[in-house]
């Protein structure tokens, strides 16, 4: 037989909505910053982050397993010159990695960008030259992120701290 739920007690439900109230008063009369100021700011990722992916078109082989891995058929092969090399939709990656554990000849490396801004579906697709560009930063930031690290504060919650 069916059991229903018993029905909660109405101060423990209305102490719990105080409760919530009160910790709403206290943010508004001393309000912590827990959001980042993003883009200017970002977090230090954790080694092994797997962020956009980079080519390395001279150490490509063109051996093709990194498109046929591909769970989300993002990357297809295409020739230059001779010479079958990948390229990238990041509107379908799905950031699994497979295509960069399975290359023989690590010509894809994963970097920490992963914020990157488009303004239309066709910037998303990288062709072997953009795929191979340099990602230090996010492509659409001209100036470095100041990067920052999370820590827990007894008293102020989350604050974030220079990473140095
Ligand atoms: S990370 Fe995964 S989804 Fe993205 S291109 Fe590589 S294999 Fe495909
Ligand atoms: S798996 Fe590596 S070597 Fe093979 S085509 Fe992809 S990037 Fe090039």
């Amino acid at each position: 037989m069916k059991e229903y739920p018993k029905k909660e007690n109405p101060f423990k439900l209305l102490g719990q909505h105080l409760e919530a109230i009160g910790t709403g008063l206290k943010y508004l009369v001393k309000p912590t910053r827990i959001t980042l100021m993003y883009p200017e700011e970002s977090m230090v990722l954790p080694t092994g982050y797997r962020g956009m992916i980079r080519l390395y078109k001279d150490v490509c082989i063109g051996c093709t397993l990194c498109a046929m891995v591909c769970p989300a058929d993002a990357m297809k092969m295409v020739t230059e010159e001779g010479k079958k090399l990948p390229m990238i939709n990041y509107g379908r990656c799905v950031f699994c990695g497979f295509c960069v554990d399975i290359c023989p000849v690590d010509a894809l490396k994963e970097t920490g960008v992963h914020d990157a801004a488009f303004t239309n579906r066709r910037e998303l697709i990288f062709d072997p030259d953009k795929f191979s560009q340099d990602f230090d930063q996010p492509p659409t930031m001209d100036k470095p992120v100041r990067k920052v690290r999370a820590k827990i504060d007894e008293k102020k919650g989350i604050v974030y701290e220079p990473d140095d």
